[in-house]
Protein backbone atom coordinates (compact mmCIF):
# COMPACT_ATOMS: atom_id res chain seq x y z
CA UNK A 1 0.00 0.00 0.00
CA UNK A 2 2.92 2.38 0.98
CA UNK A 3 3.77 2.55 -2.95
CA UNK A 4 0.70 3.54 -4.21
CA UNK A 5 0.75 6.80 -5.70
CA UNK A 6 -1.81 9.61 -4.65
CA UNK A 7 -5.03 10.18 -5.98
CA UNK A 8 -6.93 13.12 -5.19
CA UNK A 9 -9.95 15.31 -6.76
CA UNK A 10 -9.67 18.78 -5.55
CA UNK A 11 -13.31 20.54 -5.70
CA UNK A 12 -13.09 23.99 -7.52
CA UNK A 13 -16.75 24.69 -8.44
CA UNK A 14 -19.98 22.39 -7.63
CA UNK A 15 -22.61 23.70 -9.25
CA UNK A 16 -25.08 24.51 -10.21
CA UNK A 17 -26.08 26.28 -13.02
CA UNK A 18 -26.64 29.23 -11.36
CA UNK A 19 -26.18 30.55 -7.56
CA UNK A 20 -27.22 33.26 -5.00
CA UNK A 21 -24.23 31.99 -2.67
CA UNK A 22 -21.36 34.12 -2.40
CA UNK A 23 -18.61 31.77 -3.02
CA UNK A 24 -20.77 28.99 -5.15
CA UNK A 25 -18.99 28.52 -8.90
CA UNK A 26 -19.60 26.51 -11.88
CA UNK A 27 -19.13 22.94 -11.71
CA UNK A 28 -15.27 21.92 -11.61
CA UNK A 29 -12.98 19.41 -10.45
CA UNK A 30 -9.20 18.90 -10.22
CA UNK A 31 -8.15 14.98 -10.22
CA UNK A 32 -4.47 14.63 -9.37
CA UNK A 33 -2.20 11.24 -9.59
CA UNK A 34 1.56 11.40 -8.88
CA UNK A 35 2.64 14.05 -11.08
CA UNK A 36 -0.66 14.29 -13.36
CA UNK A 37 -3.38 16.69 -13.38
CA UNK A 38 -6.91 16.47 -14.66
CA UNK A 39 -9.17 18.83 -14.27
CA UNK A 40 -12.95 18.22 -14.82
CA UNK A 41 -15.29 21.11 -16.31
CA UNK A 42 -14.31 24.79 -16.37
CA UNK A 43 -17.87 26.40 -15.11
CA UNK A 44 -18.51 29.92 -13.91
CA UNK A 45 -16.16 31.69 -11.52
CA UNK A 46 -14.27 29.05 -11.12
CA UNK A 47 -10.85 29.75 -12.90
CA UNK A 48 -9.48 31.64 -9.63
CA UNK A 49 -9.89 28.56 -8.00
CA UNK A 50 -8.18 26.91 -10.50
CA UNK A 51 -4.96 29.19 -10.62
CA UNK A 52 -5.01 29.25 -6.69
CA UNK A 53 -4.62 25.08 -6.54
CA UNK A 54 -2.43 24.52 -9.36
CA UNK A 55 -0.26 26.74 -12.08
CA UNK A 56 -2.68 26.36 -14.96
CA UNK A 57 -0.90 25.74 -17.54
CA UNK A 58 0.89 22.52 -16.30
CA UNK A 59 -2.73 21.06 -16.50
CA UNK A 60 -2.44 17.75 -18.30
CA UNK A 61 -5.67 17.96 -19.75
CA UNK A 62 -8.89 19.61 -19.32
CA UNK A 63 -12.06 17.43 -19.63
CA UNK A 64 -15.38 18.92 -20.62
CA UNK A 65 -18.42 17.02 -20.02
CA UNK A 66 -20.52 19.15 -22.02
CA UNK A 67 -21.61 22.51 -23.80
CA UNK A 68 -23.69 23.75 -20.92
CA UNK A 69 -21.64 27.31 -19.84
CA UNK A 70 -22.10 26.28 -16.00
CA UNK A 71 -19.23 23.50 -17.31
CA UNK A 72 -17.03 25.48 -19.64
CA UNK A 73 -17.75 28.58 -19.81
CA UNK A 74 -14.08 29.74 -17.65
CA UNK A 75 -12.51 28.58 -20.56
CA UNK A 76 -12.02 31.62 -21.25
CA UNK A 77 -10.18 33.50 -18.69
CA UNK A 78 -8.44 30.02 -19.00
CA UNK A 79 -7.38 31.08 -22.28
CA UNK A 80 -6.60 34.62 -21.69
CA UNK A 81 -4.48 32.86 -19.22
CA UNK A 82 -2.52 31.00 -21.61
CA UNK A 83 -2.01 33.64 -24.02
CA UNK A 84 -1.26 36.67 -22.03
CA UNK A 85 0.16 35.47 -18.16
CA UNK A 86 2.29 33.10 -18.99
CA UNK A 87 5.79 33.67 -20.96
CA UNK A 88 6.33 31.93 -23.81
CA UNK A 89 2.36 31.51 -24.70
CA UNK A 90 1.55 27.91 -23.45
CA UNK A 91 -1.35 25.86 -24.66
CA UNK A 92 -3.51 23.17 -22.60
CA UNK A 93 -5.33 20.04 -23.98
CA UNK A 94 -8.85 20.22 -23.96
CA UNK A 95 -11.06 17.14 -24.37
CA UNK A 96 -14.59 17.87 -25.06
CA UNK A 97 -18.00 17.84 -27.17
CA UNK A 98 -17.49 18.63 -30.85
CA UNK A 99 -17.88 22.33 -31.63
CA UNK A 100 -16.42 23.63 -28.05
CA UNK A 101 -13.74 26.00 -30.47
CA UNK A 102 -16.93 27.50 -32.33
CA UNK A 103 -18.33 28.27 -29.57
CA UNK A 104 -15.26 29.67 -27.76
CA UNK A 105 -14.74 31.38 -30.74
CA UNK A 106 -18.24 32.87 -31.21
CA UNK A 107 -18.65 34.05 -28.01
CA UNK A 108 -15.29 36.04 -28.40
CA UNK A 109 -16.31 37.07 -32.20
CA UNK A 110 -12.76 36.24 -32.98
CA UNK A 111 -11.84 33.24 -35.51
CA UNK A 112 -9.00 31.29 -34.54
CA UNK A 113 -9.89 32.68 -30.56
CA UNK A 114 -10.05 29.02 -28.92
CA UNK A 115 -7.10 27.12 -31.15
CA UNK A 116 -4.61 30.06 -29.83
CA UNK A 117 -4.32 28.53 -26.41
CA UNK A 118 -6.45 25.40 -26.12
CA UNK A 119 -5.77 22.33 -28.19
CA UNK A 120 -9.55 20.88 -28.43
CA UNK A 121 -10.35 17.23 -29.32
CA UNK A 122 -13.74 15.16 -29.12
CA UNK A 123 -14.03 12.25 -26.19
CA UNK A 124 -12.10 9.52 -27.43
CA UNK A 125 -14.22 6.15 -28.37
CA UNK A 126 -11.97 4.64 -26.40
CA UNK A 127 -10.47 4.87 -23.15
CA UNK A 128 -6.96 6.82 -23.56
CA UNK A 129 -3.79 7.47 -21.49
CA UNK A 130 -3.34 11.26 -19.95
CA UNK A 131 -0.02 11.03 -17.98
CA UNK A 132 -0.27 8.79 -15.16
CA UNK A 133 -4.80 8.27 -15.44
CA UNK A 134 -6.40 6.49 -18.20
CA UNK A 135 -9.69 8.72 -19.16
CA UNK A 136 -12.70 6.39 -20.64
CA UNK A 137 -15.90 8.71 -21.79
CA UNK A 138 -19.58 7.47 -22.50
CA UNK A 139 -22.47 9.23 -23.89
CA UNK A 140 -25.41 10.66 -20.89
CA UNK A 141 -28.99 11.59 -21.27
CA UNK A 142 -28.73 15.88 -20.74
CA UNK A 143 -27.45 17.31 -23.80
CA UNK A 144 -27.08 16.18 -27.43
CA UNK A 145 -23.78 15.17 -26.70
CA UNK A 146 -23.44 14.92 -23.12
CA UNK A 147 -20.18 12.71 -21.45
CA UNK A 148 -20.14 10.68 -18.20
CA UNK A 149 -16.12 10.10 -17.64
CA UNK A 150 -13.78 7.51 -15.42
CA UNK A 151 -10.60 8.74 -14.33
CA UNK A 152 -8.54 5.97 -12.63
CA UNK A 153 -5.01 5.08 -11.77
CA UNK A 154 -2.70 2.26 -13.11
CA UNK A 155 -3.53 0.12 -10.06
CA UNK A 156 -7.41 0.70 -11.04
CA UNK A 157 -8.78 3.20 -8.61
CA UNK A 158 -11.08 5.05 -10.06
CA UNK A 159 -13.46 8.30 -9.96
CA UNK A 160 -16.62 8.44 -11.68
CA UNK A 161 -17.89 12.10 -12.94
CA UNK A 162 -21.55 12.04 -14.18
CA UNK A 163 -21.32 15.45 -15.52
CA UNK A 164 -25.04 16.40 -15.90
CA UNK A 165 -27.24 13.37 -16.27
CA UNK A 166 -30.79 12.66 -16.83
CA UNK A 167 -30.34 9.11 -16.57
CA UNK A 168 -28.87 7.53 -13.34
CA UNK A 169 -28.85 3.93 -15.39
CA UNK A 170 -26.63 5.44 -18.13
CA UNK A 171 -23.41 5.59 -15.62
CA UNK A 172 -23.62 2.02 -14.83
CA UNK A 173 -21.14 0.69 -17.51
CA UNK A 174 -18.93 3.01 -16.06
CA UNK A 175 -19.28 2.67 -13.00
CA UNK A 176 -16.19 -0.78 -11.16
CA UNK A 177 -16.94 -1.19 -7.75
CA UNK A 178 -14.95 0.45 -5.02
CA UNK A 179 -15.08 3.50 -7.79
CA UNK A 180 -15.51 6.88 -5.94
CA UNK A 181 -18.67 8.23 -7.92
CA UNK A 182 -18.96 11.95 -8.27
CA UNK A 183 -22.48 12.16 -9.36
CA UNK A 184 -25.16 15.22 -9.49
CA UNK A 185 -27.78 15.31 -7.69
CA UNK A 186 -30.11 18.80 -9.13
CA UNK A 187 -33.10 18.13 -7.54
CA UNK A 188 -31.74 17.17 -4.17
CA UNK A 189 -34.58 15.05 -2.51
CA UNK A 190 -36.51 15.15 -5.42
CA UNK A 191 -38.43 14.54 -7.38
CA UNK A 192 -37.37 15.69 -10.92
CA UNK A 193 -39.98 17.60 -12.24
CA UNK A 194 -41.11 16.65 -15.98
CA UNK A 195 -38.88 18.15 -18.41
CA UNK A 196 -35.26 19.06 -17.20
CA UNK A 197 -32.81 16.10 -17.79
CA UNK A 198 -30.98 15.59 -14.00
CA UNK A 199 -30.86 13.74 -11.47
CA UNK A 200 -32.94 13.46 -7.55
CA UNK A 201 -31.23 11.35 -4.59
CA UNK A 202 -33.49 8.58 -5.51
CA UNK A 203 -32.52 8.15 -8.52
CA UNK A 204 -28.85 8.08 -7.53
CA UNK A 205 -29.36 5.46 -4.44
CA UNK A 206 -30.83 3.08 -7.36
CA UNK A 207 -27.55 3.18 -9.18
CA UNK A 208 -25.61 3.48 -5.89
CA UNK A 209 -26.97 -0.06 -4.68
CA UNK A 210 -26.51 -1.67 -8.24
CA UNK A 211 -23.26 -0.54 -8.87
CA UNK A 212 -21.59 -0.79 -5.48
CA UNK A 213 -18.80 2.21 -5.53
CA UNK A 214 -16.94 2.45 -2.26
CA UNK A 215 -17.99 6.39 -1.41
CA UNK A 216 -20.59 9.10 -2.96
CA UNK A 217 -19.59 12.62 -3.61
CA UNK A 218 -22.78 14.81 -4.24
CA UNK A 219 -22.89 17.86 -6.61
CA UNK A 220 -24.67 20.52 -8.57
CA UNK A 221 -27.67 20.87 -5.93
CA UNK A 222 -29.83 23.67 -7.37
CA UNK A 223 -29.90 26.69 -4.83
CA UNK A 224 -32.72 26.60 -2.10
CA UNK A 225 -32.81 23.15 -2.10
CA UNK A 226 -32.32 21.13 1.20
CA UNK A 227 -28.95 19.93 1.64
CA UNK A 228 -28.87 17.13 4.38
CA UNK A 229 -31.84 15.10 2.42
CA UNK A 230 -29.88 14.16 -0.78
CA UNK A 231 -27.36 12.73 1.58
CA UNK A 232 -29.32 10.85 4.06
CA UNK A 233 -31.27 9.15 1.35
CA UNK A 234 -28.40 8.05 -0.84
CA UNK A 235 -26.31 7.21 2.75
CA UNK A 236 -29.14 4.62 3.14
CA UNK A 237 -27.96 2.42 0.21
CA UNK A 238 -24.58 2.50 1.02
CA UNK A 239 -21.71 1.79 3.69
CA UNK A 240 -18.99 4.08 2.75
CA UNK A 241 -19.27 7.50 2.75
CA UNK A 242 -21.58 10.07 1.22
CA UNK A 243 -21.22 13.50 1.54
CA UNK A 244 -22.16 16.80 -0.61
CA UNK A 245 -19.50 18.48 -1.36
CA UNK A 246 -17.85 22.07 -1.47
CA UNK A 247 -15.71 24.46 -3.20
CA UNK A 248 -12.73 23.96 -1.30
CA UNK A 249 -12.79 20.29 -0.39
CA UNK A 250 -9.79 18.30 -1.37
CA UNK A 251 -10.72 14.45 -1.17
CA UNK A 252 -8.26 11.53 -1.05
CA UNK A 253 -9.65 9.01 -3.51
CA UNK A 254 -8.13 5.88 -2.11
CA UNK A 255 -9.26 7.35 1.64
CA UNK A 256 -13.30 7.75 1.21
ZN1 LIG B 1 -24.81 21.89 -15.06
ZN1 LIG C 1 -26.07 20.77 -18.26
Amino acid sequence: MADQTTFSVTVLGAGPAWSDRPGSSGASYLVRSGRTAVLLDLGQGSFPRLAQAIEPSALDAVVVSHLHPDHFIDLIPLRHYLAYQVTPPRSVRVIAPEGIAERLDSLHDQQGFAAQSLRCEPHPAEPIQVGELSLESIRVTHTADSRAVRVATSDGAGLVYSGDCGVAEDLAPLIRRGDTLLVEVSFGAGPVPPGPLHLDAPAVAGLVRETRPGAVLLTHLQMGLDRAAPVEIVQSAIDGDVRLVEPGDEIDLRGT
